[in-house]
């Protein structure tokens, strides 16, 4: 009999922090990063007899994800009670959206790079996003305690979006993940960090045979902290599963934790303890409405999204894809891409390679990816702001400077705030391209080595190289090469008689 080949079917539900200044429903600071039990007024804690009030920003961001992830927007949403109890949730439910939620039957594409093949585009179904507020956080094995509440994030806004159960694979999993990120800091909803949690996801996986059409009994992993983390154990729970079956057993549903260190996902609960969360619409709270004028008004205010940009500095700036991919990958990359342009007046030019914009990419691309990285940085840090750099693409375009000098400039700059230019003079760097004082330095070494003139003129053409080191060492300063070696080509002519 064959062997059957099993195929993986994964929906993520991903959690996402909302970069409001205050709470979902209450005027207490939403800002991580302060000291434990800080942020905790009355309406955090779910006191009894205080009353909340919707945080009308956290809808203005979810709708603005919304739209860019292409969803229908519900007019009217309901907000409701989803109880449960933990201690962590001191008001013994968590207001969410349940039946109705804000936005749903959206979709994000993925890209998918296999090596030697052309990329390929997945399209991903979003089920549905809704707001809800957070819990606390417990912090476990804390000597001498077992556990300590930090109760700072309680009531802090969140997204939840829902895929369908589209993806393939894990390593489609984290593409998916890192798409998200993506949108949501271009959005400036979110700073997408997973290990501070500002994205959270819980994987659900099943596996079905190959060519199958229908949805198999899954599993739920939680507990993922980094990307990677989601794609690894992705892969073990996979592997599990498919081994479980192939043995004769059957997956059950459950809920399970992943063990970072041990790389292993743990049971947590099975179906049998699976909450009933009691679900109803919070008396509290009016339903949410959304006009066509709110609307109207977000779309305006989206920002270009990545592959439009990506796209728009192929078309006009007549860039690789590869390089405006990367530029594009964050909204500040690509401003400081485009202002740097900008700053030295460079115009779209269409189909062609545009000059200016491939070199700023290239220095974009070499020098300044290289210094965020070593410094872990945004680019919204580097000393260098696109004026400068513009200035110092603008000497190498003049082709005043050589390329081995841009890159000793940039490195000067990152120390100082002086000009390109100043530095370049104050560090030689400026290229000597005015023939009348090349000229006699170009003729005192023809002068000097006649026997390798003559070999030269005898054929061998391979001593212009000499030439050019004797030449380049007898000058001060930085001669521009090619202007040395077009003169020596000259002067080497006039003495063949
Ligand atoms: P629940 O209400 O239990 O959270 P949902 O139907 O809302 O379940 O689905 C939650 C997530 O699980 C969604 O992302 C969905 O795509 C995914 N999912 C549902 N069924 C399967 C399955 N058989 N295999 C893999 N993922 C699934
Ligand atoms: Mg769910």
């Amino acid at each position: 009999m064959p062997r059957v080949t099993y195929e993986p079917v994964i929906g993520l539900e991903v959690h996402c922090r909302l970069l409001t200044d205050s709470k979902a429903f209450s005027s207490d600071s939403a800002r991580f990063g302060a000291g434990p039990n800080v942020h905790v007024d009355p309406v955090s804690l779910g006191h009894p007899g205080t009353l909340p009030v919707l945080n009308r920003r956290m809808v203005d961001y979810t709708l603005r994800m919304g739209l860019a992830t292409h969803c229908r927007i519900a007019p009217r949403s309901v907000l409701a009670r989803k109880h449960y109890f933990y201690p962590d949730l001191p008001k013994g439910y968590q207001i969410s959206q349940y039946e109705t939620p804000i936005c749903a039957g959206g979709h994000v594409d993925i890209v998918l790079q296999e090596k030697d093949a052309p990329p390929v585009t997945r399209r991903i179904g979003l089920t549905r996003i809704h707001m809800e507020e957070d819990a606390g956080r417990s912090i476990h094995d804390q000597d001498p305690y077992d556990t300590l509440l930090d109760y700072n994030r309680c009531g802090t806004p969140l997204i939840e979006i829902v895929s369908e159960p589209d993806l393939r694979s894990p390593r489609e999993a984290y593409l998916y993940m890192r798409k998200i990120r993506q949108i949501v800091r271009y959005l400036g909803i979110s700073d997408g960090n997973m290990e501070e949690g500002s994205l959270r996801c819980d994987a659900n996986v099943s596996i079905r045979p190959q060519g199958s059409k229908k949805l198999c009994e899954r599993t739920e992993i939680k507990n993922m902290n980094s990307f990677r983390n989601v794609e690894r154990a992705l892969d073990y729970e996979i592997g599990r599963q498919i081994r479980l079956v192939q043995g004769g057993g059957k997956v059950v549903r459950q809920t399970l934790l992943w063990d970072a260190d041990r790389q292993e996902t743990r049971p947590m609960r099975s179906k049998e303890e699976a909450h009933d969360y009691r679900y109803f619409p919070d008396p509290d709270l009016a339903p949410v409405f959304v006009t066509d004028e709110e609307l109207g008004r977000i779309r305006a205010e989206l920002p270009e999204m990545p592959e439009a940009r990506s796209a728009r500095f192929r078309d006009a700036w007549g860039l690789p894809a590869y390089d405006a991919a990367i530029l594009t990958e964050e909204r500040e990359l690509a401003d400081y891409f485009e202002e740097t342009l900008t700053a030295l007046g460079a115009e779209g030019s269409g189909k062609e390679t545009n000059g200016p914009a491939k070199s700023v990419s290239n220095m974009i691309m070499g020098d300044v990816l290289r210094v965020l990285k070593e410094t872990a940085t945004s680019v919204d840090e580097l000393p260098i702001r696109p004026p400068r750099l513009a200035a110092l693409v603008r000497l190498r375009l003049e082709d005043r400077i050589s390329s081995t000098a841009a890159q000793e400039i940039f490195e000067a700059m990152l120390q100082r705030e002086d000009a390109p230019e100043a530095i370049a003079e104050e560090q030689d760097l400026i290229q000597v391209s005015d023939i009348g004082s090349l000229a006699p330095v170009v003729e005192s070494v023809l002068d000097d080595h006649p026997q390798q003139v003559a070999a030269y003129l005898g054929g061998k053409e391979g001593l212009i190289g000499y030439f050019i080191g004797q030449a380049m060492r007898r000058f001060e300063g930085s001669p521009d090469p090619k202007l040395v070696r077009k003169l020596l080509v000259e002067g080497l002519e006039t003495r063949r008689e």
